[in-house]
C-alpha cells in the first residue's frame, strides 16, 4: 500500500531504527538526521516517516506531510544556525539528476557558500 515501509529501503530501515543515524529532530511524520557523507558543514535529511519514492509522489498523495517534511526542513535549518546566512533545500529526483535513495527526502545545506546554479 501506498506509504507502506519497503523491505528494501534503507531510509524505511532508518525510521525502523534497525540502521543508526544520528538524529538531529522528529515529528510524528518526519525524521531529520545528519547526511553520511556531508557534502557541507551543515547536511542534514529530512524525510517523512512513510515510504514515497520521490517528493512529487510524496506530494501527491499526501500533501499534508510534504508540507511538514518543508517545514521541519526550515526548523533544521534555523537550528543549525543557518536562519540568517541561508542555506539550501534539494529534493534530487530521478537518478540523472542524482537521486540515489528512492524514499522522498530533502537535502539541507549550508555553512558554505553555496553556488547558483548548482552542478
Ligand atoms: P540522494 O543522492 O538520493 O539525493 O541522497 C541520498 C543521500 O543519502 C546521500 O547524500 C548519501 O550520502 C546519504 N546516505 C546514503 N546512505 C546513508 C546512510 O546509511 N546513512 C545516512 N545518514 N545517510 C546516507
Ligand atoms: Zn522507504
Amino acid at each position: 500500500m501506498a506509504g507502506e515501509p519497503q523491505a528494501d529501503c534503507l531510509f524505511c530501515k532508518i525510521v525502523a531504527k534497525e540502521v543508526p543515524a544520528t538524529v538531529v529532530s522528529e515529528s510524528e511524520t518526519t525524521l531529520a538526521f545528519r547526511d553520511i557523507n556531508p557534502q557541507a558543514p551543515t547536511h542534514v535529511l529530512v524525510i517523512p516517516k512513510a515510504h514515497y519514492a520521490d517528493a512529487a509522489a510524496l506530494a501527491a498523495a499526501e500533501p499534508q506531510i510534504a508540507g511538514d517534511v518543508l517545514r521541519e526542513a526550515g526548523e533544521v535549518a534555523v537550528g543549525e544556525g543557518l536562519g540568517e546566512t541561508g542555506y539550501r533545500i534539494v529534493f534530487n529526483t530521478g537518478s540523472g539528476a542524482g537521486q540515489t535513495v528512492f524514499h522522498a527526502h530533502a537535502h539541507v545545506l549550508g555553512g558554505r557558500g553555496l553556488n547558483w546554479p548548482p552542478g
